[in-house]
């Protein structure tokens, strides 16, 4: 397997966090995923793309199990 991006050979399935937005929250889901070490482009399996698809829905209609780990905030005004 090579990266379509930069052709390099170094791809590695890795664990990373993939970040889906739901309205104003943001949701980090853990997923395993083939990486490119050189530019970091993410391939994502059917089976991965299933389950990110199926945890949003969940999301959407309040049945998963979530996890609060901070706040997203911004600062109301340029000064
Ligand atoms: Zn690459």
């Amino acid at each position: 397997m090579k990266c379509v991006i930069c052709n390099s050979p170094n791809i590695e399935i890795k664990e990373v966090e993939e970040e889906i937005q739901i309205e104003n929250d943001i949701v980090l889901i853990p997923v395993k995923v083939h990486v490119c070490l050189q530019c970091g482009e993410r391939y994502y399996d059917r089976k991965t793309i299933r389950k990110l698809e199926k945890i949003e829905k969940e999301i959407r209609t309040n049945v998963a199990n979530l996890q609060p780990i901070g706040k997203v905030v911004r600062v109301p005004e340029t000064v």
